[in-house]
């Protein structure tokens, strides 16, 4: 694997440094590894503790609970170079640092925060984020059927969820279900759930060519599954909103991750132009290859500061839904673009697994749909600029920056 620095954004020294880790950290432990952990189907939990002790994961925590306070712009960079090198490992910026964590970090007690949080951005614990279900992820709110009941100091989950990334090995997750039928929105209620704690819960992975093995997005089944009362994340009836949140700091983690994507597609394109030679003489020395590098070099640069433009938002502790939406729907289309400027770049070529444009291009559709499909991204933005409906009127900062509490 070459260390092609990303042409196109010059980083911050420290910054740099912590991109160069990430690079070490796959280079040296993931790669020589996950080879042997596919052909066995053994979960990589030691590879995902390691990325917690080299603190991939928490970057947006506070020192008191085991991160390193390093911001939004330093996860943005975490996530571009852990999925420019390997993209299968990104899953884990969302469940290990962002949608899980995060989630937990922004809206739990005290006492959950404690018992959940520094074992998940350590790696030692595997996260969850379950939020959709059969009947649609773009509109998780209408879509949802699964039940919490009370009973007692507990509640009884029933129901199923759809595409749960980590949920066959997931020790902790951040889980919605309905505990007002009549109530909408507002009758959803979100819980800490721990699978392996109570029965009730069943996870099967569901198969996906061009996608990680072992890395996988599952069916989840809950059959009067018992959470207790103490795990229960916000108020009853306050599901949706931490829903939203969670996913206005997913995009983050998802729009650098294909940010990473389209990088990884810009670099092998580059490589195979000049080597790749058809008439005598390099495909890159054609204009129409040429015409497909420039413009996807020009368009990463692009997604990239749009990416960074939203860290430094969320870092500023203002309100981020509108450039969440831009830098996710933008980052994107560039990644598909990407994809397809690979494809005709490599032509019979980006079938063979001698090169990874098939699995880059799996993880780019992966994406796509991931925290908000494109056209649930359009419609945000476009009523947005219209006027009828302003993006950012329920987003929410993190919680360090509301009302001044860390
Ligand atoms: C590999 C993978 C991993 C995932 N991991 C997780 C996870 O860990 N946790 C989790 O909760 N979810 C996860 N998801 C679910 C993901 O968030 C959903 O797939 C996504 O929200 C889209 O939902 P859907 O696939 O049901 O598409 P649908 O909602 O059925 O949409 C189908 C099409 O209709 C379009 N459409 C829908 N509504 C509108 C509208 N109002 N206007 C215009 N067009 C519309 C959509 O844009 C899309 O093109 C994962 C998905 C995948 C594929």
């Amino acid at each position: 694997m070459a260390e092609l620095i990303p042409p196109s954004t010059r980083l911050p020294p420290e910054l740099d440094l912590v991109r160069q880790s990430v690079f070490r950290l796959v280079r040296d432990e993931i790669l020589p590894a996950i080879g042997r952990l596919e052909r066995e189907g053994t979960f990589p939990r030691a590879l995902i503790a390691r990325m917690g002790a080299a603190g991939c994961f928490g970057a947006t925590f506070p020192e008191a609970v085991g991160g390193s306070d390093l911001g939004f712009a330093a996860v943005a960079v975490i996530a571009e170079e852990i999925s420019r090198t390997r993209p299968d490992f990104g899953y884990c910026m969302n469940l290990q640092a962002m949608t899980c964590p995060f989630t937990i970090l922004n809206w739990g007690t005290a006492d959950q925060i404690a018992r959940f949080v520094p074992d998940l951005i350590a790696g030692r614990k595997i996260g969850m984020f379950g939020l959709t279900e059969p009947g649609g992820g773009s509109d998780p709110a209408g879509a949802m059927r699964s039940t919490a009941r009370r009973d007692g100091d507990s509640y009884r989950l029933n129901g199923s969820k759809q595409w749960i990334t980590f949920a066959h090995e997931a020790d902790t997750g951040v889980l919605f279900a309905r505990t007002d039928a009549a109530a909408g929105a507002r009758g959803i209620t979100a819980f800490i759930i721990q699978p392996k704690e109570s029965p009730g819960y069943h996870a099967r992975p569901i198969a996906m060519r061009n996608l990680s093995p072992i890395l996988a997005s599952c069916t989840v089944s809950l059959d009067d599954f018992v959470v207790p009362d103490a795990n229960r994340l916000g108020a009853e009836g306050e599901g949706f909103r931490i829903a939203l949140n969670a996913l206005e700091f997913g995009r983050l983690t998802v729009a650098s991750r294909q940010v990473g994507l389209a990088q990884a597609c810009l670099e092998h394109g580059i490589a195979y132009a000049r080597e790749r030679e058809v008439g005598g003489r390099p495909i890159g020395r054609y204009q129409l290859v040429q015409g497909l590098i420039a413009d996807l070099a020009v368009e990463v640069h692009a997604a990239r500061l749009l990416v960074a433009e939203l860290a430094a938002t969320m870092d500023a502790g203002e309100p981020a839904n509108r450039i969440a939406s831009h830098a996710k729907y933008f980052a994107s289309r560039t990644a598909k673009n990407a994809a397809s400027a690979a494809r005709e770049i490599f032509a019979g070529y980006a079938l063979a697994d001698e090169y990874p444009i098939s699995f880059l291009a799996g993880f780019i559709d992966m994406l796509a749909v991931g925290e908000g499909t494109a056209n649930v991204q359009r419609v945000l933005i476009a009523e947005d600029a219209l006027g009828f409906k302003d993006a950012n009127r329920a987003s929410l900062p993190a919680r360090k920056f509301r009302n001044g509490a860390a």
